[in-house]
């Protein structure tokens, strides 16, 4: 499965992707790719990129 279907898209998680699309903006709050995972024993390597969509952005600690 390739993800470079957009090239200028941020990294969203699969629920937000879906969220984005008419009459599934319930599916945001199915997302809880809120934060950074990283490998258990990988040295800054990330398991799971934070899902990076506007509905998470906005409760950022400013
Ligand atoms: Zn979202
Ligand atoms: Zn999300």
């Amino acid at each position: 499965m390739s993800t470079s279907e957009t090239a200028e898209a941020p990294t969203l998680s699969t629920e937000c992707t879906v969220g984005k699309m008419p009459g599934y903006g319930y599916v945001h709050d199915m997302c809880r790719q809120i934060e950074d995972v990283p490998m258990p024993h990988g040295r800054g390597i990330l398991l799971l990129a934070r899902c990076r969509c506007t509905c998470h952005t906005q409760a950022a600690d400013a």
